[in-house]
């Protein structure tokens, strides 16, 4: 098989070992015959792979013992309704850093009135504000950040202090780094890029914010439903939930936070190093002091350039390299799973495809 480096922006690269162990069980899963996929989720050996999720997932974050693990479907793009839904009361403040953080506050807006921060958008989303930059009313519900932005390639390094209820969407950087991730109420992430395959949808939630929810909702679209049934008030997504604890597992068998942020900083500077040492052949999006480790994204002189780039990287086998749909450009996302031979592999293609187009 041809060597293949997926820098696909999500659904990503999983890890290989997850994936081979995956396949060996798939037609018999714990001496059952059957596959996860066809058995009770009300089974012993179900919920064995549901319960090790929750208590990896708690152990690898240090989560405070009354912090809630909870697994939704719908996508980060259902949490932008139920974080409103369930926490805003007049108003809360959002920090626009992105498309995403766009919708999730034009949702929010259906339930009260919300309080835009951030200069982002006049340098094109290349920046991220400093903390002491924000302003808020002490009243609001909450504050909600997105931690990385997938579409631009920023990403926060220094979290806002604050006496809001914080709430963040980290859909794309979630377990890429060691960092206190108590110091967030509600935490929520799609698993597709870092945690698994598309279908399961984290959210982690303090206990003491959860009390603060409304209590008049949908059982669906209420957190309170999913903490007391322990995200098992319907049918969970099996299958995304049984990938997920194995991705847990191989990051825990890799050596945890630590050892993933270290490799996740030496293979964006990798990456980052090839545009910096490209004599402007190669032009970074994001501001360097909030470059992403996550999403390296990077134009060239033109979009026909850029055109030929991608085809001719996609023929030396590196996929998933086009930028958003929004924004164009080339956008390498080196997610957990992405080696860092990967990355030494593209930066010495961006060095020939450079000498031979300049
Ligand atoms: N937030 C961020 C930061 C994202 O990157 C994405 C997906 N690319 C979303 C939200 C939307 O996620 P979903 O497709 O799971 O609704």
């Amino acid at each position: 098989m041809k060597t293949i480096h997926n820098f696909s922006a999500g659904p990503a690269a999983l890890p290989q070992e997850a994936l081979k162990k995956a396949q060996a069980e798939l037609l018999n899963f714990d001496d059952s015959n059957v596959s996860i996929m066809e058995m009770s989720h009300r089974s012993k050996a179900y919920e064995k792979v549901h319960f090790s999720a929750v208590s990896r997932l708690k152990s690898l974050m240090n989560l405070e013992e009354d912090t809630h693990v909870l697994f939704f479907q719908g996508g980060a793009n259902l949490q932008f309704s139920m974080v409103p839904m369930n926490f805003l009361n007049n108003q809360s403040s959002y920090v626009l850093t992105g498309v995403w953080s766009e919708k999730a506050a034009k949702e929010a807006q259906r339930f009260g009135t919300i309080d835009i921060q951030s200069q982002a958008k006049e340098t094109s989303y290349s920046t991220i504000p400093s903390p002491d930059e924000l302003s808020y009313n002490e009243e609001n519900s909450y504050l909600h950040i997105t931690s990385n932005n997938t579409i631009y390639g920023t990403q926060w390094n220094t979290f806002p202090h604050q006496k809001l209820p914080l709430v963040c969407d980290m859909s794309s950087d979630i377990l890429s780094r060691s960092i206190d991730y108590n110091a967030f109420d509600l935490i929520y992430a799609g698993a597709q890029k870092n945690l698994g395959p598309a279908g399961v949808t984290i959210a982690i939630v303090k206990d003491s914010f959860l009390k603060q929810a409304h209590g008049d909702l949908s059982p669906m679209l209420s957190y309170q439903t999913f903490a007391d049934s322990q995200s098992m008030y319907n049918t969970p997504p099996v299958f995304s939930i049984y990938m997920l604890n194995l991705v847990l597992e191989w990051i825990e068998n890799e050596g945890g936070l630590s050892v993933i942020e270290a490799r996740n900083q030496a293979k964006a500077s990798v990456l980052y190093d090839a545009i910096d040492q490209s004599n402007e052949f190669y032009s970074g999006h994001a501001q360097p002091e909030a470059r992403s480790t996550m999403n390296v994204t990077f134009n060239l002189a033109t979009p026909e350039l850029e055109k030929t780039f991608l085809q001719e990287a996609e023929q030396a086998g590196f996929i998933g390299l086009g930028g958003h749909r929004l924004v164009g450009g080339i956008r390498a996302s080196i997610y957990n799973a992405v080696p860092l031979a990967s990355c030494n592999a593209l930066a010495a293609f961006m060095d020939s495809f450079r000498k031979k187009h300049m």
